[in-house]
């Protein structure tokens, strides 16, 4: 009797929340990118090491404000930055990428570890994850199914890793006097937005029992 009734529990609980799976891409990661990940966290952050891994204390969201899926993800698949972006290549020539980058239809793609560095945000990526989500331009505005996915995936990475943290890219600059802050130069800063106030405060409802840490305030 009792087995059945922990069946019909466990029937009515997997009902009502949505299964996902996360899709396997994985963006270039040869030695060339191992190599200028473990420079970037010399340089950047003082830190030397054997290899680029990194134990997650939070996760960062993002839009890519670009309008496709298969033009986000050719953003961040090899290893150098591209000739369009000057103003950071003179910092590092290590190509930017994220951990996770999600589409328009909420669908989650993996591009690489969780525990190796990714270059998406100044100051802490010895210890964030990168989440991307396509869009974000006036056009292409973050839909519902993002949304929902990024709640997902938040709850998913904090069961597994120690997250204290879970922040949007534009919040970023708020970590300057915290001790997880190790960007060396204090010129090295750019000005961002994503993914705004609105989805950030709609996330943050949907992963509330992680009791993450407030934003510190400057
Ligand atoms: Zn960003």
């Amino acid at each position: 009797m009792r087995q059945v009734y922990l069946g019909v529990l466990l029937l009515l609980f997997c009902g009502c929340s949505v299964q996902r799976t996360i899709v396997e891409k994985p963006i270039v990661f040869d030695e060339q990118r191992i190599e200028l990940t473990k420079q970037y966290l010399s340089q950047r952050y003082n830190l030397e090491q054997e290899t680029p891994q990194i134990v997650p204390k939070m996760i960062v969201l993002h839009w890519t404000a670009i309008p496709s899926f298969e033009k986000s993800y050719a953003a961040f698949e090899n290893s150098t930055l591209p000739n369009w972006r000057p103003e950071i290549a003179s910092v590092s020539g290590l190509n930017v990428s994220a951990h996770f980058l999600v589409d328009q239809d909420g669908t989650i793609y993996r591009l690489m570890p969780e525990t190796t560095m990714a270059r998406h945000v100044i100051g802490l990526n010895h210890c964030a994850i990168g989440v991307e989500n396509v869009g974000g331009t006036p056009e292409m505005p973050l839909t519902k199914k993002q949304l929902k996915a990024n709640i997902w995936l938040v709850n998913y990475l904090s069961s597994k890793y120690n997250i204290e943290h879970l922040i949007g890219h534009h919040e970023y600059t708020f970590f300057e006097n915290h001790p997880l802050w190790l960007e060396v130069d204090d010129g090295y800063r750019t000005e961002k937005t994503d993914p705004g106030e609105d989805f950030m405060s709609k996330v943050r409802r949907g992963t509330k029992r992680n009791n993450f840490k407030p934003v510190p305030t400057k």
